[in-house]
């Protein structure tokens, strides 16, 4: 059986692996919402929207929930 006569090295295993074992970037969308650039598929982490629908609670409003009046 053929066996590796040498231990390959850091540079020529990142080159190889360069090639095709990259990681691809993220995929990015923009809020519909508030613009925002976000993941697509996702509620949306600055204003918590999803599909038009307020999902979750805008992350900077959740310590004060409805405001008394007067
Ligand atoms: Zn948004």
């Amino acid at each position: 059986m053929a066996v590796p006569k040498r231990r390959t090295s850091r540079s020529k295993r990142n080159m190889r692996r360069a090639q095709h074992d990259r990681v691809s970037p993220p995929a990015l969308a923009r809020c519909t919402q508030c613009g925002e650039t976000m993941r697509p598929h996702r509620v949306c982490p600055a204003c918590g929207y999803y599909a038009g629908e307020q999902i979750v609670a805008k992350p900077s409003d959740q310590q004060q929930e409805e405001p008394v009046q007067g």
